[in-house]
This record gives C-alpha cells, sequence and structure tokens, in this order.
C-alpha cells in the first residue's frame, strides 16, 4: 500500500514555482502578487489568510490583506473590488467566504475581474472550466488531480467515483476527471446525499474521491480491494487520548480504508498542502496572464 505524501509533492511544486520567480527576477519582470481580502473578524479566515501570505513568501511573490470591517456597505465593497480589479500591480485575489449576509455572494463573485479571479468563482471561469482550456481552475480539484498525476496515478480508463458535488469540490472535480486530458479521461460517476446503494456504488470504484464533509465516514465496506482513495475532508474532532484534545481527520476512515487500498492520501498531509500550492499556480499563471 503506497501512502501518498501531499506535503513532500506540494514542496516540490512549491519549489518549481520559486525557481519561475527567480528567473523572472532575472529577467527584470514583476514577481507575481496576490492579495486577500477578509470581511469582519473571523479567526480562522485570519489564520487561512496569514498562512496563504506565509506561502507567498516562501516563493516569492508579494501579497498583501485588505480587512473591511463587518458592516462595509455592499456597494463600497464592490468598490474596493474595483480598485483591485484595475491595479495593475495585483495578479490575482481571493475573497474569504463566507460575506456577511447583507452583501449578495453573486453581486461579489460576478464582479471580480476573471483574470484575476484566482480561487476560480467567476462564472466565465467555471463556464471555460466546463468547456475545457480553463485559465484557472479551483485549488481543490486542481490540486487533487496533480496530486495524482505526480504520484503516477492515471485516471485513464478507471471508474472514478467522486463523493460529494459542491461547485468549489465535488463538481469541478468530476469535470477534471472525465475531461480528454491527461489528468482525466475516466468514466465519471458522481454521488451525494440522495444517491442510494451509495455503499454498493462506491466498492465499484477503481479511484474513489471523497469530499463530503463527514469524518471518518467512509469505512472499508465502501471500498473496493486494491482501489485508490484520495480523501478530500478535513476536520478537527475531539479526541480525549490527544495531549490537545482534538485530532485531524478526513472523511475516510484511515486505518481500516488504508488496509484494502493500493494507494491513499492521509489527512493530515495529502489533499490539503496541494490546495494552498495550487492557489500559488493559479497566481503564477495570473502574473503570466495579466502582465506579459
Ligand atoms: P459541502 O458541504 O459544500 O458539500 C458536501 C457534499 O457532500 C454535498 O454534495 C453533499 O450532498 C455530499 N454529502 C454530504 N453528506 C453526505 C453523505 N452522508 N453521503 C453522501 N454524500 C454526502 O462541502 P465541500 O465540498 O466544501 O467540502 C467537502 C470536504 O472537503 C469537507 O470536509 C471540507 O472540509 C473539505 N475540503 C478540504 C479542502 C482541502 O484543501 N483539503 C478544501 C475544501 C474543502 P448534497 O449536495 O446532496 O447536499
Amino acid at each position: 500500500m503506497k501512502v501518498i505524501d501531499g506535503k513532500k509533492i506540494a514542496n516540490k511544486v512549491k519549489d518549481e514555482i520559486a525557481g519561475k520567480v527567480q528567473e523572472m527576477m532575472k529577467a527584470g519582470q514583476p514577481v507575481p502578487h496576490l492579495a486577500a481580502i477578509i470581511v469582519g473578524d473571523d479567526g480562522a479566515a485570519k489564520t487561512y489568510v496569514d498562512s496563504i501570505c506565509k506561502a507567498c513568501k516562501e516563493v516569492g511573490f508579494f501579497s498583501s490583506i485588505y480587512h473591511y470591517p463587518a458592516e462595509i456597505k455592499e456597494a463600497e465593497f464592490l468598490q474596493n473590488l474595483d480598485f483591485l480589479n484595475n491595479d495593475d500591480e495585483i495578479d490575482g485575489y481571493i475573497i474569504q467566504m463566507p460575506l456577511p449576509k447583507h452583501i449578495s455572494m453573486e453581486k461579489v463573485v460576478e464582479h471580480v475581474n476573471p483574470k484575476k479571479d484566482v480561487d476560480c468563482f467567476h462564472p466565465t471561469n467555471n463556464g471555460k472550466l466546463l468547456l475545457g482550456g480553463a485559465d484557472f481552475l479551483p485549488a481543490t480539484p486542481y490540486g487533487t488531480v496533480e496530486l495524482m498525476r505526480r504520484s503516477g496515478i492515471s485516471p485513464k480508463g478507471k471508474h472514478c467515483v467522486v463523493l460529494g458535488r459542491s461547485n468549489i469540490v465535488g463538481k469541478p472535480l468530476a469535470l477534471l476527471l472525465a475531461e480528454k486530458s491527461d489528468t482525466g479521461d475516466a468514466t465519471v460517476t458522481i454521488c451525494h446525499s440522495r444517491t442510494q446503494n451509495l455503499k454498493e456504488i462506491c466498492a465499484t470504484a477503481d479511484i474513489l474521491l471523497v469530499a463530503i464533509g463527514q469524518p471518518e465516514m467512509i469505512t472499508a465496506d465502501y471500498v473496493k480491494e486494491g482501489a485508490t482513495v484520495i480523501d478530500i475532508g478535513i476536520h478537527r474532532i475531539p479526541d480525549e487520548k490527544s495531549e490537545k484534545g482534538y485530532r485531524i481527520c478526513g472523511d475516510v476512515k484511515y486505518d481500516e480504508v488504508a488496509k484494502k487500498c493500493e494507494a491513499i492520501t492521509p489527512v493530515p498531509g495529502g489533499v490539503g498542502p496541494m490546495t494552498m500550492t495550487c492557489l500559488l499556480l493559479n497566481t503564477l499563471h495570473a502574473r503570466e496572464l495579466n502582465r506579459k
């Protein structure tokens, strides 16, 4: 059984990105600049944004944080997006979700300049994703297929079962796997909370990709002997045995499932590190797209 080391692969990708940044600097070109927007005072959002800035620094990108109060009016927030959309020195930006309820998510997403939309939220970029040839891919599905490619796991001709159909993970991941490409060419089944005979369908998967947000729900009886299991879920659950009082786990019950697998991603250290790295890859691409 092979444990897919997402951290190691993510570090390798980061080294490659850092190498490209060095080349840009030597050529006197501007380095990529990623901005992050936070509205309100959510601690988890701040921690995530800080970790993005740290990752940017590691590879030599500029980063900046735009922090607005939770009471900011929708119109004013959209005006601030205009500023970012028109600032030639910012290549891409992310908006930390969720936004306060009085700000329309739909209006915000449609307001983002598609060429700076490194989180791939804009309808134009989602349309391009459907048609093939997208400028940006949503970071988690991108990280998942890239992790598989770099681990020598080809979905070509295989039956991939994707658990979860969210707009940011399950649906785009299924599209990428079905795409005519070297990270696709799979036969794809999408499952969700209304799927009947879920266990039986999962047990037919050559590659089972799980993004359901249900801690350790996928037990060994969901998995075919010799399958590959990619666990995208990430949770912090109480654990009295741990000094911290909690432990991190995925949607898959790792210990019992791993015994049946040909390959599996651990949590933490699997898909997670690749997500952030793919945000950096999107930012690098945005820099190439916006400032030739
Ligand atoms: P969502 O809650 O948006 O979507 C969950 C999906 O799973 C839905 O389609 C839902 O079905 C389906 N689902 C929920 N319960 C069941 C069930 N019992 N049986 C079958 N299907 C079920 O979650 P996300 O897509 O945003 O995230 C999924 C997981 O991935 C989470 O654990 C999240 O923390 C993790 N994640 C990890 C990232 C990383 O970097 N590693 C990044 C982003 C997310 P329905 O549509 O019918 O409601």
